[in-house]
């Protein structure tokens, strides 16, 4: 068994009852390997990485404290992380998982954790985007958090990265340009989920919706919104049921672009291929706006 003596010491910590101990392979996941540790009726969702890699487990299990005190939508509950054997550890409650959520009632619950506002914007400590780096010191600028700790700083790792130069030239004068999206808009400091695509929401068995693997911060409740577009769309019955509890600006749909290059531009940096081309053809279009 793989994980044999990372799991005996997970159920010491866990004051399981002595008996058999299993591990179940659970994929799925983009970063991480997880498993399902089982011990009799007792079963915990775990995630193991390299230990240098602690500090994102610690993020994570901060995020999901965050949303989970939000007391608006189900997240896993943590209760162990630690490093043991070289491995990084996240230890949470197993979530049996139903399919997907119901549109009406995930809109109600995301609507109602983006009601949970901060003075500043950013979060009690930096994260992870996929395995990126993600930034957080407040800031009362949404502008200036976004130029600096969003858009700029994955295009100084574009430009690390080697990519085209009329890509990173683009992007900065984009980000020098900022100000127009926002001339009569001004967003409020909500609480994000961060990383609110498909793969990271569903519904338990009773048919609650549950998020995980956040990368919170507080911020636009826009750019939430727009990465639930980016790879799939949750329906219009999703934004109709939203824009009852949080009404959505009408410069939203340029907004939209903006928000999810951030994401493309990550997805660039971290797996190369036709992701850069796509980031420079939504900065040329953001340009001509
Ligand atoms: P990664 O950090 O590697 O992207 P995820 O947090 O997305 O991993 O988890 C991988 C998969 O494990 C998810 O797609 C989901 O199906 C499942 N999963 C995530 N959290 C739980 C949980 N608390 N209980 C049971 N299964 C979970």
């Amino acid at each position: 068994m793989k994980w044999r003596s990372l799991s005996a010491s997970l159920a010491r910590q866990l004051q399981l009852p002595d008996g058999d101990i299993q591990t179940v392979p659970v994929h799925g996941g983009d970063i991480n390997q997880a498993f399902r540790l089982e011990c009799g009726v007792h079963k915990y969702f775990v995630k193991v990485n390299r230990a240098d890699l602690l500090s994102m487990f610690v993020a994570e299990k901060a995020g999901l404290d965050a949303i989970r005190r939000s007391q608006t939508i189900r997240v896993p509950e943590v209760l162990l992380t630690g490093d043991e054997d070289n491995y990084a550890y996240i230890v949470m409650e197993n979530i049996e998982f139903g399919g997907q959520a119901d549109a009406g009632r995930l809109a109600t619950a995301i609507a109602a954790m983006h009601c949970c506002f901060e003075e500043q914007f950013g979060f009690e400590c930096d994260n992870t985007i996929g395995s990126t780096p993600q930034h957080n010191a407040f800031n009362t600028d949404w502008i200036d958090f976004w130029r600096q700790h969003r858009l700029g700083f994955q295009l100084e790792l574009a430009q690390q990265n080697g990519f085209d130069a009329g890509l990173i030239d683009a992007g900065n004068r984009l980000s020098e340009n900022l100000v127009k999206f926002f001339e009569t808009y001004h967003p409020r400091a909500s609480l994000l989920h961060g990383d609110l695509w498909s793969g990271n929401q569903g519904a338990d068995l009773d048919g609650n919706p549950v998020i995980y693997d956040p990368a919170c911060y507080y911020g636009d409740h826009e750019a939430d919104l727009a990465m639930m577009e980016l790879f799939g769309h949750p329906g219009h019955n999703f934004f109709n049921r939203y824009s009852e509890h949080f009404p959505i600006d009408s410069g939203y749909a340029e907004r939209r672009e903006l928000y999810n290059l951030y994401h493309v531009l990550n997805h660039a940096n971290l797996f190369g291929g036709g992701y850069a081309a796509q980031a420079q053809r939504m900065i040329e279009r953001l340009l001509a706006l």
